[in-house]
This record gives structure tokens, C-alpha cells and sequence, in this order.
């Protein structure tokens, strides 16, 4: 999958500033699955091109089971259209490479950031199954001169006729920031199946994007409505929201954004990698009755509650407010009976022995241990393992080996003001091996998130199977 950024503005290097790679340079960064290469295939004072070529590789793809859950048969989990069609792996990857530019900031060429300019972007093959109508519909209205050219199946069988992926071209005079918010939206509107698990983070991310234009753009419903999986209910708040143009939730996402962590983790949707882990790592274990521990605003609670397998989910946290929040976010009081019956949280701490911590098949502690103080984790630990002892057990906690990749955070700080702690991945094994041990557990490890030859990946987790 290859998109090129071409741009006539002179002198047309400063669009390395812009993008914040240098010309010279050929760059690759670490993705979940895969890696992007950015490099300059041309550099001069009057026509400047950089290149994002993303280089997804499908066998861990299919291992991850993150894409092709559903596919028909085994064979179309191995071979398929993602190494090479745009999809929701390229706005990941354009978010992660090129964040700062998506977000109209350059720190030497502030003012060129906030001008439009003559680009010219190319992608090699876009999925439109509506065809070359969808293509025009969706970016002529943002002020693009579309080019598309639907590519042959294969060109030593025309027999078989024409595919379904497009060359594309769009010609604009716009901000570099807006032509990449344009691609990270629409894109994955196009190809209309994402890889990642859509939650109501997703709303968020959307309008925090598409804000501006998608309010005005005629194709807005099709958009969100793609964007957001075919997820009714969001689709609706979204489309709401837009609308009335502002935000109901404003104050709670005040408070969220204070969060450097959720800032710091945001641009490559980590608590969305997350969460799509966890629920993987449950689904396989065939737990019906879960309990979260430290739920926060409950959104691993409310993802559960969509699961057909699960019969029980149990959010617990110390914190009243968050429980509040969660009981809105999950629209307890509003929930049908059935659905209702499900669903129970209450207000407890990791660290005492609790009778409603027991007769659960699994127990999530997701981002949690961090927030306990280490010399209480002896008592987490006998709380959990000792008294509970449920059969599975999902802990992950963050890698400080990854925190020198946030450019945002200062050196030898942490991700978030309340962590007490935060582990290496070798301080983590060292802890969670002992405690398998201690309990009679056996236990792995996961990463989560972009995985960097050097530091790991951003999160870490462990799986403890009794
Ligand atoms: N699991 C959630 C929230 C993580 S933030 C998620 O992934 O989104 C950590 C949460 O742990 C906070 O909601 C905090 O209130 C809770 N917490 C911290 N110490 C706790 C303790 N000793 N007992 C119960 N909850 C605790």
C-alpha cells in the first residue's frame, strides 16, 4: 500500500518541516502488524514527493485475529486484499508517522502548516464497492479534483474482469493538515471494515477529526455510519452530536484530555488495541463470568455486555466517580431488564479480601496495578490469586522501556501523575512469574500496541491460566 504526497509550493522541500521527515532520510517505523517506510522518492526546490509505504504482513495479521475473525474459511484470513488495499491500517499508520502534521502543528515551519498549499496525493489501490460514485461523492465536496482508475483483478486474466480498488488521485489546494484528516477519515469509510474493535471512543475520534467538515459534508450520514461500523447506536450519538454542535459529554472529556496519558497513547488508538485484546484473550479462554477490577469508566464492562458468550459482567473500582460515569456511559438506569441482569458494579478495593471477587471464570486488572502502591501489591496479590483464584486472569500494565517513543513526554517521566509505578518488561515477567508460581499458574506474556525492536510495545500483558 503506497500513498505519495506531492507538493509544487516552493521551495517544495519545506514539506519535509511539514511532515517532520527529513528528505534525505528513509525512515521505517514499527506498527502492530507490519511497518511503514516514509522516504522522498523526488526532492527539489519546485516539486517535492514523499512516499508512506505500508508494508502490512497478513500472516500476523491472521495470527492476530483481529482481521478475519468472520472471514469465510481459513484461506481467506491468509490471503487477502489488506498488504495491499488502503483500509483503516493506513490512517493508523498515517497517525502514528505523521501525527504532529495530521495535527497542524511543525515545530520550524509553523506558519506553512496553517496555509493552504498545492498537493497532490496518490494511493494505489482504494476499496470502493460503490464504485467510483463514492470516490467523487466523498472528496469533491472537501474541494478535491478527483482522479480515480478502477485497477484490473489481474492483468494476465482480464477475463476476470475489474476489481474492486481504484488508483486514486486528489488535487487540492489545502492545509497538509487537512488533506491527512480528509485520508484518515475516509479511508477506512471507503473500505467499510475496520480493523480494530469500534467503541464509543470512536465517536470521539471522529468528531475531534471530521468536526469541521463533516458537519457540512452532503454525504455526512454515509460517513458516520461507515466510519462507525454500522454501529446504530453510535452512528445516532455521532450524528447527534455533529448536529447540535456541541457536546453534551464536554465536561468529562475536559476532564479526560487532562489525562496526558490517554493524550500521550491517543494517536495510535492503543486503549482501542487494548481493549481488542482483552476481549480476544477472553473469548478464547471461554469465560462467561467476568470481573473487572478497577474499571474505571467501564468501557471493557460495556464491550463485554455486547458479547453473546458472556453471562455476567462485574465492574468494581474504588473510585465512586468513575463508577458514576460508567453507570452514564453504560446507560444503566435506561438498559432493557434482560441486558440489565447482566451488568453489576460496585464500589471495592484491589486490596481487600472481598467475597463478591469470587465465583467469576476470569478477572481483568487492566491499567490498574500501576495505580496501587508497591508495597500493597502483596495484598492485590493474595486478594486476586489466593482468595479469588479465578481460572483466567488478564493484568497489563504499561512498558516503560516505550515511553522514550513519546515525543511529548519528558524523559523520566511517567505516563500518568497517579502511577505509583511504572515496570520495564523484564521488572513485569519478574512479577507476574512469581506470582504464577506462588499460586500455581501458568502464565504469558502479549504486547500491545506498535511493537518497536528496541523498547517493546507501548503496553504489556499477561495472561495467567490456572
Ligand atoms: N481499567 C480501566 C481504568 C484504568 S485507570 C481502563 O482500562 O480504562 C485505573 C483505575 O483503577 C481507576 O479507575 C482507579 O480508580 C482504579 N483503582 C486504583 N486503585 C484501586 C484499588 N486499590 N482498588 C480498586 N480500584 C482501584
Amino acid at each position: 500500500m503506497l500513498l505519495t504526497i506531492e507538493t509544487t509550493h516552493r521551495p517544495a522541500t519545506d514539506l519535509g518541516y511539514l511532515l517532520a521527515k527529513h528528505p534525505d532520510k528513509c525512515q521505517t517505523f514499527p506498527l502492530a502488524y507490519g511497518s511503514a517506510h516514509v522516504f522522498y522518492p523526488e526532492v527539489a526546490e519546485d516539486r517535492c514527493t514523499a512516499a508512506l509505504l505500508l508494508d502490512i504482513d497478513p500472516v500476523g495479521l491472521a495470527r492476530g485475529h483481529r482481521w478475519g475473525r468472520n472471514s469465510d474459511g481459513t484461506l481467506a484470513r491468509y490471503v487477502n486484499d489488506r498488504p495491499y488495499a488502503a483500509s483503516s491500517f493506513l490512517s493508523v499508520a498515517i497517525a502514528q508517522v505523521f501525527g504532529s502534521a495530521m495535527k497542524g502543528v511543525s515545530k520550524d515551519r509553523q506558519e506553512l502548516a496553517d496555509t493552504p498549499l498545492p498537493l497532490d496525493a496518490r494511493l494505489s489501490a482504494v476499496p470502493s464497492h460503490g464504485g467510483e460514485y463514492l470516490l467523487h461523492g466523498l472528496f469533491e465536496p472537501l474541494g478535491y479534483q478527483v482522479e480515480a482508475r478502477r485497477i484490473a483483478l489481474d492483468t494476465t486474466f482480464p477475463e476476470w474482469g475489474e476489481g474492486y480498488a481504484f488508483e486514486l488521485r486528489l488535487q487540492a489546494e489545502v492545509r497538509l493538515a487537512d488533506l491527512l484528516t480528509h485520508l484518515y477519515v475516509l479511508i477506512p469509510v471507503l473500505d467499510d471494515q475496520k480493523h480494530y474493535w469500534v467503541g464509543d471512543d470512536e465517536v470521539d475520534k471522529l468528531l475531534e477529526k471530521g468536526g469541521d467538515w463533516l458537519r457540512t459534508h452532503p454525504m455526512r450520514e454515509q460517513i458516520t455510519l461507515r466510519y462507525l461500523k454500522h454501529r446504530r447506536s453510535l452512528y445516532r450519538d455521532a450524528l447527534e452530536r455533529l448536529m447540535a454542535g456541541d457536546d453534551p459529554e464536554s465536561e468529562v472529556r475536559e476532564v479526560e484530555k487532562e489525562q496526558e496519558e490517554a493524550v500521550l497513547e491517543c494517536s495510535m488508538s492503543l486503549s482501542d488495541q487494548r481493549l481488542g485484546a482483552v476481549l480476544a484473550v477472553l473469548r478464547d479462554s471461554g469465560a462467561t463470568h467476568v470481573l473487572d477490577l478497577g474499571c474505571g469508566e467501564g468501557k471493557l464492562v460495556g464491550a463485554l455486555l455486547k458479547e453473546q458468550s458472556i453471562a455476567r459482567v462485574v465492574g468494581v473500582d474504588v473510585s465512586m466517580r468513575s463508577l458514576e460515569r460508567a453507570s452514564d456511559r453504560l446507560k444503566l438506569d435506561r438498559m432493557p431488564e434482560m441486558r440489565r441482569k447482566k451488568v453489576a458494579l460496585f464500589q471495592g478495593s484491589l486490596t481487600y479480601r472481598d467475597r463478591r471477587f469470587s465465583d467469576c471464570d476470569a478477572a481483568c486488572a487492566i491499567e490498574v496495578i500501576e495505580h496501587i502502591d508497591a508495597s500493597r501489591l502483596g495484598a492485590f496479590e493474595r486478594v486476586l490469586f489466593e482468595f479469588a483464584k479465578p481460572p483466567t486472569v488478564v493484568i497489563t500494565t504499561p512498558n516503560i522501556e516505550y515511553n522514550v517513543r513519546f515525543a511529548s513526554l519528558p524523559m523520566g517521566r511517567l505516563r500518568h501523575r497517579d502511577h505509583r509505578f511504572e515496570w520495564t518488561r523484564q521488572e513485569f515477567r519478574f512479577w507476574c512469574a512469581g506470582v504464577a508460581e506462588r499460586h500455581g499458574y501458568g502464565v504469558r506474556f502479549l504486547p500491545i500496541g506498535p511493537e518497536d525492536p528496541e523498547v517493546g510495545s507501548p503496553t504489556q500483558m499477561a495472561v495467567f491460566r490456572k
